[in-house]
């Protein structure tokens, strides 16, 4: 059996990042399989994210804007975002990106099987796909589901339907993105909407919610139809796409590294920010760190600040916690971050770039009652894990 230097097992989105810094780094030559289940040449999902320099996938984003648009509870406008921009890239030209990209390498091979097992052992990393046996020095797994069922972490979900659409009349303002609007029933949840215009009748709506419980298909399409007709003059409109995600919310301590020769990359690997979803920028930013390490000594680690990393861990238990318990309105929290805060500074805070100092400051502006009980409750449920 052939063994490779490494396996990514999941060519998605951290599959495919991780193959591609790999190809930038002095271990380009090196043998890389990646497999996937999927061809990957469906427009699948539409990443977001802010940026303050340009990035590695500058030239196929869809879309970027200087300022966003926000409507909360007591404040609706522009953010400035400083430095900043709010960056769209959609799933299908970041695969066509990666695809063309990784086929100019000889020694990188794709192929499309189903990942069933994946195994340390004292010669590598072991990979089962359709009943063949694949081995290498390291595998990197984003096929490995979380279960993130444990009841002393709070496990909630982001989930979002959206649909681009086409308006019979121009009714969107292509410099006028929305990130954020509250304007809606919260049901005691955490429910929005964001509107992303191509040009000035195209735009994605996406409704979206932190909750534990899932809709159905028709309450996310209700929620969609009431908002565009209250909030958006179309005209008519049709819908060109839809897209559907659920993306964990979640505090469980997540594995990383099940064993020597293994490693678990992407949301597998507890990439998510677990108060916001966001993921793409901390794998980019993750994977571009591994790949240092291991062009630079051989070992594939992300250095890990103790302190740090327990302190931001608790703070995204705490906001986690008061919307899970619904100690404020989660509308109000996130108007009150944005509205007292500069809006470049949150993006910072979220990227986890903030001092201790800087962190403080800006919690002293969320609702302190409800945080301070959160942040007692949190500490109960680490010391008796209840
Ligand atoms: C619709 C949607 C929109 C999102 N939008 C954003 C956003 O705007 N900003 C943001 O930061 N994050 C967003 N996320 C969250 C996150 O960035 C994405 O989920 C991202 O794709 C995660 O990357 P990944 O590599 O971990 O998983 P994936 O990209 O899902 O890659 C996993 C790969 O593994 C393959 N696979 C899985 N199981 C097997 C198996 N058994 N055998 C073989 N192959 C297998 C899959 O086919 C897939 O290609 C979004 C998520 C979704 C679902």
């Amino acid at each position: 059996m052939k063994k490779y230097d490494f396996i990514i097992a999941g060519g998605g989105m951290a599959g495919l990042s991780l193959a591609y810094y790999l190809s930038l780094s002095s271990l380009r030559d090196r043998s890389i399989l990646i497999l996937d289940k999927e061809t990957k040449h469906r427009n699948d999902r539409t990443w977001c994210f802010w940026e303050d320099q340009e990035g590695p996938f500058e030239s196929i984003l869809f879309r970027k804007w200087d300022t966003v648009e926000f409507f909360g509870t007591t404040f609706n406008g522009m953010l400035d975002m400083g430095a900043y921009q709010y960056k769209m890239l959609r799933g299908i030209d970041f695969y066509t990106f990666m695809k063309n990209h990784l086929a100019q390498f000889p020694s990188i091979e794709f192929r499309q099987v189903t990942v069933n097992r994946v195994k340390d052992t004292p010669q590598g990393g072991f990979v089962i796909a359709d009943d063949e046996p694949y081995i290498a020095d390291y595998v990197f797994d984003s096929t490995h589901l979380l279960k993130l069922n444990r009841p002393e972490n709070h496990n909630l979900w982001q989930h979002f339907k959206g649909w681009t659409i086409t308006a019979e009349k121009p009714c969107f303002d292509v410099d006028k993105p929305c990130m954020m609007d509250f304007r809606v029933d919260q049901q005691g949840d955490c429910r929005f909407l964001y509107v992303l215009p191509f040009d000035d009748r195209t735009a994605l709506v996406e409704y979206t919610i932190f909750n534990d419980r899932l809709l159905s298909d028709e309450q996310y399409e209700n929620a969609l139809l009431g908002y565009i007709d209250r909030f958006i003059d179309t005209g008519s409109y049709t819908v060109q796409e839809t897209e559907f995600g659920i993306i964990p919310m979640s505090d469980e301590p997540t594995n990383e590294r099940p064993g020597k020769h293994v490693i678990r990359i992407g949301t597998a690997g507890g990439y998510t920010k677990p108060s916001t979803g966001y993921t793409f920028q901390r794998t980019q930013r993750y994977l571009r760190e591994i790949v240092q390490n291991l062009a630079a000594n051989g070992k594939p680690k992300r250095h890990k600040p103790w302190l740090r990393r327990v302190f931001k861990r608790f703070l995204d238990s705490v906001l986690l916690n008061v919307l899970q318990h619904r100690r404020h309105p989660a509308d109000d929290v996130f108007t009150r971050l944005y509205q007292r805060n500069p809006p470049a500074q949150i993006f910072r805070f979220l990227d986890e770039d903030t001092t201790f100092a800087e962190d403080l400051k800006i919690m002293t502006t969320v609702p302190l009652g409800a945080f301070t009980i959160a942040a007692f409750d949190v500490i109960r449920k680490r010391i008796f894990r209840v």
